[in-house]
């Protein structure tokens, strides 16, 4: 079992890297903060990266400030690569591979391409904090309260809330278990889910005024320009939960958020009901993810990006 191979490297070796993709999600930063505070209450040296500013939602987590994004020239005896489908996902950090022994891939994507020397997908976890849990469990581990609180994080914010397709028994089950340390869940999921600031509800009333319908209503498409963001005081992290406004409209099957990066450059999230399977569309622009959401980088002037991301959309109806 894998799982318990790489149980043994962590007891056989002292030092550890932990590192997830670029615009980091809730599993990203849970999953990795989660394995970085048990390695370190078993006592290994362990240093903790994401390429990019984590959003500071999530500074309650232990461990969030001791999250680096740059590098110092070192060794490691072993690097985990968690929630990310492929090195790309990296960014300036993808140097972290050389920089040890093993590397190993833990992740839930199916489009993984299997990049490390040790790899472990399964795509039937509802968040890589799932996969990490079982790590810990199977290698004969406690989980603490801190570790809990990280892994509870990771599984929450990718199902939803438990809401989505990807939630299974498996996922309910850990998260009980999760519970027991006595985390205060619903302060989390306060946090998580029912936490605006002021500037993000303003960019609301004008993220939500830029909706347009096509296909008979079936897709929404909403958007954010850099000016938007500016005028609300709101920063890029502000708006990326507001697709699921499009997509949560009745009549809507597929629901597209379209973020300015810069000029020419396009951040496209993509959010599906039951029908579409939006990881297909987000891959024909080099992006990926999952079955109900996926997301990719699209170049171009405003209106290109529309049509060349609608036209997709249509055409995979077909
Ligand atoms: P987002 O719309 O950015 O929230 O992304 C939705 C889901 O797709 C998340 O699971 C992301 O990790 C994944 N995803 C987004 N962009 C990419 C990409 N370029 N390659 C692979 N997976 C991605
Ligand atoms: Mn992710
Ligand atoms: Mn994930």
């Amino acid at each position: 079992m894998i799982l318990n191979k790489i149980g043994n490297i962590i007891k056989q070796n002292k030092s550890f890297a932990v590192v997830s993709h670029i615009i980091p999600d809730g599993d990203a930063i849970g999953s990795t903060l989660g394995l970085y505070n048990f390695l370190s209450e078993i006592g290994k040296d362990v240093d903790v990266f994401n390429p990019d500013k984590l959003p500071s939602k999530f500074n309650f987590l232990p461990g969030f400030f001791d999250v680096k994004d740059t590098l110092v020239k070192r060794h490691y005896d072993c690097i985990f690569v968690l929630d990310c489908s492929d090195k790309d996902r990296l960014g300036h950090l993808v140097e972290l591979l050389n920089m040890a022994d093993v590397v190993i891939n833990i992740d839930h994507h199916i489009s993984n391409d299997l990049f490390a020397d040790i790899n472990y997908v399964d795509t039937n976890a509802g968040a890589v904090g799932e996969i990490i849990y079982n790590l810990i469990r199977i290698n004969g581990f406690e989980i603490s309260y801190n570790t809990a609180m990280c892994l509870y994080t990771s599984i929450v914010t990718d199902t939803g809330g438990f809401k989505y397709s990807n939630t299974t028994s498996m996922t309910l089950n850990i998260a009980g278990d999760l519970i027991n340390t006595g985390i205060d869940f619903p302060e989390i999921n306060r946090i998580l889910f029912d936490t605006l600031t002021a500037q993000q509800v303003k960019l609301l009333s004008r993220v939500t005024s830029t909706l347009e319908l096509y296909n008979n209503n079936s897709i929404a498409m909403l958007h954010v320009t850099k000016d938007m963001l500016e005028e609300c005081g709101a920063n890029e992290n502000d708006a990326s939960e507001m697709v699921n406004y499009a997509r949560d409209i009745d009549t809507v099957e597929v629901g597209v958020f379209i973020k300015e990066v810069e000029k020419g450059k396009f951040r496209v999230s993509l959010r599906s009901k039951n029908k579409i399977d939006v990881r297909i569309i987000a891959e024909k622009f080099n992006g990926g993810g999952h079955i109900r959401a996926a997301g990719c980088t699209v170049y171009g002037d405003f209106d290109e990006v529309k049509n060349k991301v609608l036209n997709e959309i249509i055409n995979h109806w077909k």
